[in-house]
């Protein structure tokens, strides 16, 4: 099962895809996280860095090796959560293309629907537990005492406001592009975690449903 998450940042694609993927036992393929993880090994390019770090796109050439070398790893040989690629449709076509080549295909498309007052709260109170990678929230899902958190740098207002432009601008289209496919779900992302969690169970197709059902 191949399955891409959409959504503005601060939809809750990472927290969502973070709950499908264990119940599921499919590798979250997160590309932001790989970034990240690059640059604190100290092996991302400092003009990639920079991109990151004002909000903007990386480009299209350095995602799309990101993501071929990484679903070349036996983990995604049967499946993969995507979370935060595609984000054009330049990535979208490579993505069908390289998947096609192996006889692939993407089974659905999740978008998050979020309304824009409350991404850019979700996201400003962001923090990430630095040793578990665990998203909290400072006000719905607060972090326990102590923890050691976080604070992305490109979650201050200013560069948030930028990212849902740059969303707006770059990767909405890509929702029209699957709707045309007829992969395309759309899930209200409003609600607890839970409740958006359940309504996208609901949305996902038969089979990977009843590979659930076998593992509880
Ligand atoms: P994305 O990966 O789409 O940028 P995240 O999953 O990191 O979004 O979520 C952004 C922030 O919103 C995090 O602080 C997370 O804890 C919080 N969050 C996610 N889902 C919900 C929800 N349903 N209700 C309240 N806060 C949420
Ligand atoms: P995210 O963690 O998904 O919010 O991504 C953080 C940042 O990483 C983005 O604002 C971009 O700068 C970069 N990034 C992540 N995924 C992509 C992508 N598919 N295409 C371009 N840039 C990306």
């Amino acid at each position: 099962m191949r399955i891409i998450f959409i959504g503005p940042p601060g939809a809750g694609k990472g927290t969502q895809a973070k709950r499908i993927s264990e119940s599921y036992g499919l590798p979250q393929l997160s590309t932001g996280d790989m970034l990240r993880a690059a640059k604190t090994k100290g092996t991302l390019p400092a003009e990639i860095a920079a991109i990151m770090a004002s909000g903007g796109l990386v480009p299209d050439a350095y995602m799309v090796e990101l993501i071929a070398e990484r679903i070349k790893l036996p983990d995604a040989s049967k499946g993969f959560l995507l979370d935060g690629f595609p984000r054009t449709s330049e990535q979208a076509d490579k993505l069908g293309a390289m998947l096609a080549a192996n006889g692939h295909k993407i089974d659905v498309v999740l978008a998050l629907d979020v309304p824009e007052e409350l991404l850019i709260e979700r996201a400003i109170y962001r923090r990430t537990d630095k040793a578990t990678g665990h998203i909290y929230h400072l006000k719905y899902n607060p972090p326990p005492l102590g923890s050691d958190l976080e604070h992305r740098p490109d979650d201050h207002e200013d560069v948030v406001r930028h990212r849902l432009s740059v969303y707006r601008r770059m990767t909405a289209e890509l929702l029209p592009y699957y709707e045309t496919q007829g992969l395309l779900r759309r899930v209200d992302g409003v609600g607890s975690v839970d409740e958006v969690y359940g309504r996208i169970q609901r949305e996902l197709p038969e089979k990977l449903a009843q590979q659930e059902g076998l593992r509880v």
